[in-house]
Formats: structure tokens, C-alpha cells, sequence
């Protein structure tokens, strides 16, 4: 069979943190592959990335939400069900640092990572699954880090959040899959976006180092691989954590 370039046509696709960075290319990415888009981000600019995604020809929305408050997530998804017809696939994306070495690190920026990355996306991925259970089918794709898998020093919350978020894609994957609902993650190396940006060029250089594919990653990279797990190139493939990071994890 030759393969069609639109595999999500006529699909939702829900990334949260769509506004910028991976969240938006990935999001221009499902679109190009026909999905409708649902955006759900903290600031301003997710209004303006759905305009650019709808200027593509697919229906796009973009949602002022916070993903750690349950009770507006809840909602936002009724209405996503209600505006789009389906929730089909989720990118849970929405993520932020506050790094700082060990002793230097407060509670309240070890708790503010793990409520957005790692509770948001338990969130979101309850209330997706609310709906992929009743139509018996989705795509839940994490977007994890490679500090999930080895740490990494100054990172101690985040990359506690991230370990967390492949513990999360692993246990939701065995308890969904009865259901024809496939959940996987994305471990990532370093990314060109404004969360690499502000790290000093010293940190940048040392972590160039690190990566046997000598360069950073482009979020088309890690976009690409979403396209994979969201579609049904990858349906055999459930509870996975794919390495997208030049080599630097293995
Ligand atoms: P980014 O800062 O450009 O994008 C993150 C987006 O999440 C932003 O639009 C931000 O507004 C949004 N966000 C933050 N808090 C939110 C909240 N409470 N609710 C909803 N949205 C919220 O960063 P990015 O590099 O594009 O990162 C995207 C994801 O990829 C993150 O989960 C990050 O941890 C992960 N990642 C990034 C890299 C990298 O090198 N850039 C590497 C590995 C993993």
C-alpha cells in the first residue's frame, strides 16, 4: 500500500506547550499531515501559532490553559471533544527548568518543575484518556528529556520529572493498551529552542561534546518523531521511550 502524506487526516491532535519551541513545529507538523490542532499553553503567542496552523487548511485553535490546574484542563478538553468531534492524539510537551546544583535548590523550584512537567502531563493524559477510552483508540505521546534517563548535574528536579514521565508512559501504556490506546515518550538531547537559549555558551559547548552526531537537535528532529508515534506507522509500538538525541543517551 503507498503511503498517503496526509496519515492524520481528519484526526485531533492536542499538544499542550504548542505555543513555541518543539510544541509549535510539532504541532505545524501534525497539521501538515491533515490533524486538527488544539493548542493549550501559558502565554499569548498559542493564539497566534494556531492562526499559522489554520493558515495551512486544518481546523486549529489555541487554548490559554495552565496544565497543572485539573479543573481547567477538564473543561478544555469537553470543549475540544465538543469544537472537534474526537480527541485522537495527545503531545504532552508543556515542560520548563529552574535548574540549580543540589544544595543550592529550593522546594519551591523542585516543585514547581515536577507540577508542570510531570503532573501536568498525568493531567492531560487522564483527561484525554477519558475520551480515547470511549472511542477505543489514541496516541498519547510524552515528550520526556535523555537527562530522564542519564541525569544530569544542576538538574536534579528536572530530570526527576522527566524519569517520572517514563515511569507515567510505561504504566498508562500497559493499562491502556486493551483499549487500542498506544502510549510512548520521546527522550530528546539538547533542542535549539529558548529553553537551551539562556544556558551559558561554556554549558552549550560542553554539551556539543557529548553528542556523538556532533550537533544539536532542531525540533523539526524531535517533530518528526511525534509524527511517527502519533500515526499508524508506529502501531505495533506501545510503552516505548525513543531516543531522539544524536547518541548522546546510549
Ligand atoms: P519552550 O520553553 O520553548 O516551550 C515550552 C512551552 O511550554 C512554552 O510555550 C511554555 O509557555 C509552555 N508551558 C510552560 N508551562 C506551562 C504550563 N503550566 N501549562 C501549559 N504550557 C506551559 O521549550 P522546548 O524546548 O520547546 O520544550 C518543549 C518540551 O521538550 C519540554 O517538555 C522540554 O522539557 C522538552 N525537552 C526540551 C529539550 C531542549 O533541549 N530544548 C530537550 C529535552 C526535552
Amino acid at each position: 500500500m503507498p503511503r498517503t502524506p496526509t496519515p492524520l487526516k481528519g484526526k485531533t491532535a492536542v499538544i499542550t506547550g504548542g505555543a513555541r519551541g518543539i510544541g509549535r513545529i510539532a504541532a505545524l507538523t501534525l497539521a501538515e499531515s491533515g490533524a486538527n490542532i488544539a493548542l493549550l499553553d501559558v502565554i499569548e503567542d498559542v493564539k497566534a501559532t494556531a492562526a499559522e496552523i489554520a493558515a495551512k487548511g486544518v481546523k486549529a485553535q489555541g487554548y490559554l490553559a495552565d496544565v497543572t490546574h485539573t479543573e481547567q484542563v477538564t473543561g478544555l478538553f469537553k470543549e475540544i471533544q465538543g469544537t472537534f468531534g474526537s480527541v485522537d492524539v495527545l503531545v504532552n510537551n508543556a515542560g520548563i527548568t529552574r535548574d540549580a546544583m543540589l544544595l543550592r535548590m529550593s522546594d519551591e523550584d523542585w516543585d514547581k518543575v515536577l507540577a508542570i512537567n510531570l503532573r501536568g502531563a498525568f493531567v492531560c493524559l487522564r483527561a484525554a484518556a477519558r475520551y480515547m477510552l470511549k472511542q477505543q483508540s489514541g496516541c498519547i505521546v510524552n515528550i520526556a528529556s535523555v537527562v530522564g534517563v542519564i541525569g544530569n548535574a544542576g538538574q536534579c528536579n528536572y530530570s526527576a520529572s522527566k524519569a517520572g514521565m517514563i515511569g507515567l508512559t510505561k504504566s498508562a501504556a500497559r493499562e491502556l493498551a486493551s483499549r487500542n490506546i498506544r502510549v510512548n515518550a520521546i527522550a530528546p538531547g539538547y533542542v535549539k529552542t529558548a529553553m537551551t537559549d539562556k544556558l551559558p555558551e561554556e554549558a552549550k559547548a560542553a554539551m556539543l561534546k557529548m553528542i556523538p552526531l556532533a550537533r544539536y537537535s532542531e525540533p523539526q528532529d524531535i517533530a518528526n518523531a511525534v509524527l511517527f508515534l502519533a500515526s499508524d506507522e508506529s502501531s505495533y509500538i506501545t510503552g516505548h521511550v525513543l531516543h531522539v538525541d544524536g547518541g548522546m543517551g546510549m
